[in-house]
């Protein structure tokens, strides 16, 4: 009976939220169903939590669309192994929610199915690519959602709306029926109204899978002792991350966090990371080629609703298919890094970027291995920006993630919770942590979150 009301409780606030479109799929026959099913079960360790899900995570029992109109409609023959897991745990699954184009972007503006409006402000974007699992957790309406990362998608909207955002080292979460994109970057990551919310989600979602061979060999993330304050810890703070020209409601934000860090006892130390400024670069080139690789199971034979060319040969169909199934972003993905593979430019292009991304790699193994323990920066360089504002020029949108891709490219964990707000609205910090340093990474975000006044105004 309990998940009964849960599931009420949940359509309630659902239909409540749908002016935000920040769902694409959810009923309430669906979501009674799934809480006749639990009820009949013993409680699992997730049981009263409700969770959304990305729409580019498979489900069975809805379709999956990844945002676009290409997979309008699709229903996957089997799920995800992160889904599994939550219905096994308990969690009633409350739908599917709204994203960029095959997770292309940083504030939904890409979806096929129009944008996610901020709980805040509907004339902001709530961030993205995971921008609908974002605003129905900053909006009360599930206390934790999965979505995805590829360069910050989840860190990213967390810190624009004001809730956790968790993106496990590389291998922590199976990507098993997570719709690809950057094969060697993806990560299914988590939003929770609390860091403990979203501790919760992933111990239950992480761990080896035998059908991703990318995932690490271990049990689920254990959490780490609960710590009192933060002494004995050293926390890096690299220069890089807080240009001059940082929005001063984010530099005010993280000097009184750091000041804050400083009187939990951890000492602070001014660090270098010199390569940061090659992520974004390296980050759309790498990205680009691997999403144009992934992508070319859509075209209409394989996956992808088809649609058939004027003069009906088999290329005509995948031009159709391809050209009026996919928007703007995806073709621009598609376009540069089949160009950054191609005879002549691989070298200048792609393999430069991998080289870069090993730098990256190294600036962080370099200050980690010189007794750092944990990195704090902002999340992004502004609060959440106005729809529309970056949508003609792909560059501005692209450095959006200026903070977050780093971490993606070398695979670490990393964080972002809300730290303050400036002018109402939430803004966010980050956490970055060493290879398998996701426990203590939470432990110590859990100290901050009770130490920091995240809805007070920063200046
Ligand atoms: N905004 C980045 C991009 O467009 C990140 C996307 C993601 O993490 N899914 O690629």
């Amino acid at each position: 009976m309990k998940v009964a009301a849960l599931a009420r409780e949940t359509g309630r606030r659902l239909r409540d939220a749908e002016r935000l479109n920040a769902t694409l799929h959810w009923s309430q026959s669906l979501l009674d169903a799934e809480a006749a099913r639990l009820d009949a079960l013993p409680d699992g360790p997730l049981t009263g939590m409700s969770v959304a899900l990305k729409d580019n995570i498979v489900t069975t029992d809805q379709p999956t669309t990844c945002a676009s109109r290409l997979l309008d409609g699709y229903l996957s023959p089997f799920e995800a192994t992160a889904a599994t897991r939550l219905r096994a745990a308990g969690a009633l699954i409350a739908g599917k929610t709204n994203l960029d184009e095959f997770a292309m972007g940083s504030s939904t503006e890409h979806s096929a199915f129009g944008r996610v409006l901020h709980p805040l402000d509907p004339e902001l974007v709530p961030g993205g690519s995971s921008g609908g699992s974002a605003a129905l957790v900053a909006a009360g309406v599930t206390a934790a959602a999965l979505g995805s990362e590829t360069g910050g998608s989840v860190r990213q909207p967390a810190a624009f709306c004001g809730v956790v955002g968790v993106k496990p080292g590389y291998g922590r979460v199976s990507r098993f029926g997570l719709v690809a994109f950057g094969s060697s970057l993806d990560c299914i990551s988590v939003f929770g109204a609390t860091v403990s919310d979203a501790e919760r989600v992933l111990a239950t979602i992480s761990g080896h899978d035998p059908l991703d061979a990318t995932t690490r060999a271990g049990g689920p993330l254990v959490a780490a002792s609960a710590r009192r304050d933060l002494r004995g810890i050293v926390i890096g703070l690299p220069h890089e991350y807080f240009p001059a020209d940082l929005h001063p409601g984010v530099r005010a934000a993280c000097d009184r966090t750091i000041a804050i860090l400083r009187d939990l006892g951890a000492e602070v130390r001014d660090v270098s990371l010199p390569s940061t400024s090659h992520a974004v670069p390296a980050y759309y080139i790498v990205n680009p080629a691997e999403a144009a690789a992934n992508l070319a199971r859509f075209d209409g034979v394989r996956f992808g609703n088809r649609r058939v060319g004027p003069e009906g040969d088999l290329r005509a169909l995948y031009r159709a298919t391809r050209g009026e199934g996919f928007g703007a972003e995806v073709r621009r993905r598609i376009l540069v890094g089949t160009f950054v593979l191609s005879a002549g430019y691989a070298d200048r292009y792609y393999a430069r970027a991998q080289a870069a991304r090993r730098l990256i790699v190294d600036d962080f193994a370099r200050v980690f291995g010189a007794g750092v323990d944990f990195l704090f920066t902002p999340t992004t360089p502004t609060p959440a920006f106005r729809a529309g504002e970056k949508m003609a020029d792909p560059v501005a949108m692209y450095l959006a993630d200026v903070f977050v891709c780093p971490a993606s490219l070398a695979g670490i964990p990393a964080l972002s919770l809300p730290i303050g707000r400036d002018g109402g609205l939430p803004l966010g910090g980050q956490l970055m942590a060493p290879d398998g340093g996701d426990a203590d990474m939470l432990a110590v975000a859990q100290v901050i979150e009770g130490a920091v006044d995240a809805t007070g105004e920063v200046r």
